[in-house]
């Protein structure tokens, strides 16, 4: 058996964080077996689904490193699900309702009223041709309603453990809307039956679809997939995400700098017993992953855990990774430039700002008092070649000639060759500013 899985969205909206989670969970489980993942768009809505969204979402897949095996979109089988709903009615299991949202809303009300749970009564299939030929001659047309069978669909759920539910508890679900178009829950199914899906992960909000699903599957006869169900996300503040989702939108977390692999690290590593520690790659990812590791209670989304993780990770990147990255922001410093930063950077474009401290004009800040040990400290600059041994000959000399020691001999030279009071490590600065430079800002 070779392990199959998709990623589902529609693509009527931008992925956020919580879909991406979703998408590499998937990734990760076919990527440790060796199996196939489909990107799936589920497009059957076609007022809200649009080619951009769909656009969108493959290329931020593409950005966190997830290119799939194959791509599908539910518009172009329509074919396909007519004919088995055809053979559905057919059999009886799909049957014609004609009840309006207020009626079905009316007896809701009066089954809650009688303390009694709030199931479709089936009045539908007790209609009679005449009924039906008024009802239609009132212009009314048919939803069609799946009937559940009897009994408890049971499942063992990757993430969950064992699960039950009692059919009797449902309503038929309605598979295929008054207009004639499909709610997701039957394309979705002959997907996963025609395209040899044998394992779908996703959000616990699907669990009771599950129940009505794996009755479709047996229904058309096939075999059901394994069943795994993440917990969803929720915020810092313990509350759901779907609030904030436009600026936890992976675009817009890859345009306020967020590395692609502290999103994928973080999404990936949230709500599991591993602790969330950058890595570089999904394959590093894939090494350590297991279903079992994810918690049944909610992931916490902490947007400065995620900005911790990205300097983390940044500050461990080798320079042939960025390489590009840095020359597109017109860094020329090299790995020696890179190796002296990274340290510092919380984003990647911060390294912009300290190239201008190395290459271009700064306002050297040196205090009044400061100025007398600031001459001085010119006179003893050490001659060139530099390496990052000069500072620590330099300021050795400096510590006799002024007395000074700690962070009065340190600090107004990195005000004064910086003009900032923080930075990188100025034995590393220092021969990357240059002499004729260091020169000129000790004046
Ligand atoms: N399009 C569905 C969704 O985004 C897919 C759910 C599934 O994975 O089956 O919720």
């Amino acid at each position: 058996m070779t392990v199959t899985v998709r990623f589902a969205p529609s693509p009527t909206g931008l992925i956020h964080i919580g879909n991406a989670r979703t998408a590499l969970l998937n990734w990760l489980f076919a990527k440790s077996h060796g199996g196939t993942f489909i990107l799936r768009f589920d497009d059957t809505d076609r007022q809200r689904s649009t080619d951009a969204f769909a656009g969108a979402i493959s290329e931020d897949l593409a950005w966190l490193g997830m290119h799939p095996d194959r791509i599908e979109r539910q518009s172009q089988r329509f074919t396909r699900y007519d004919e088995i709903a055809e053979q559905f009615k057919t059999a009886g299991l799909l049957y014609p309702a004609y009840e309006t949202p207020d009626e079905l809303e009316r007896k809701r009300k009066r089954q809650l009223a009688r303390g009694r749970p709030p199931v479709y009564d089936r009045a539908a299939l007790d209609l009679t041709a005449d009924q039906v030929r008024e009802l239609e001659a009132d212009g009314r047309t048919p939803h069609w309603r799946f009937k559940l069978p009897e009994g408890t669909i049971e499942w063992t759920d990757l993430v969950r453990g064992p699960q039950s539910i009692d059919l009797s508890s449902l309503s038929d679900p309605v598979l295929i809307r008054g207009d004639g178009t499909y709610l997701y829950t039957l394309p979705s199914v002959i997907d996963d039956a025609d395209m040899g899906v044998t394992h779908v992960i996703r959000g616990e909000d699907h669990v009771v679809n599950t129940a009505v699903q794996i009755a479709v599957f047996n229904a058309l006869g096939h075999e059901a997939p394994q069943f795994g169900h993440h917990s969803l996300l929720v915020g810092a503040d313990g509350k759901g995400l779907s609030k904030r989702l436009g600026s936890l939108s992976i675009a817009g977390l890859r345009e306020s700098g967020m590395e692609a692999m502290a999103v994928a690290s973080h999404a990936a590593l949230i709500g599991t017993s591993d602790a969330i520690e950058p890595h570089s790659t999904l394959q590093s990812l894939a090494e350590g992953f297991d279903l079992a590791k994810l918690s049944r209670a909610p992931g916490r989304f902490d947007e400065n855990e995620l900005k911790t993780l990205n300097s983390r990770l940044l500050h461990e990147l080798p320079f042939a990774d960025v390489e590009q990255r840095l020359s597109d922001l017109e860094i020329s410093g090299g790995e020696p430039f890179w190796n002296a930063v990274r340290g510092n950077l919380v984003q990647l474009r911060d390294a912009a700002e300290w190239w201008q401290v190395v290459h271009d004009e700064i306002v050297p800040a040196v205090g009044e008092d400061d100025r007398e040990y600031v001459s001085m400290a010119r006179e003893e600059l050490p001659a060139e070649p530099w390496d990052e041994t000069t500072w620590k000959q330099w300021t050795t000399r400096l510590k006799e000639v002024s007395g000074r020691k700690g962070k009065p001999l340190f600090m107004p030279l990195r005000l004064a060759l910086t003009g900032l009071d923080h930075g990188p490590e100025l034995a590393a600065l220092l021969p990357l500013i240059g002499r004729d430079k260091v020169l000129t800002r000790l004046s």
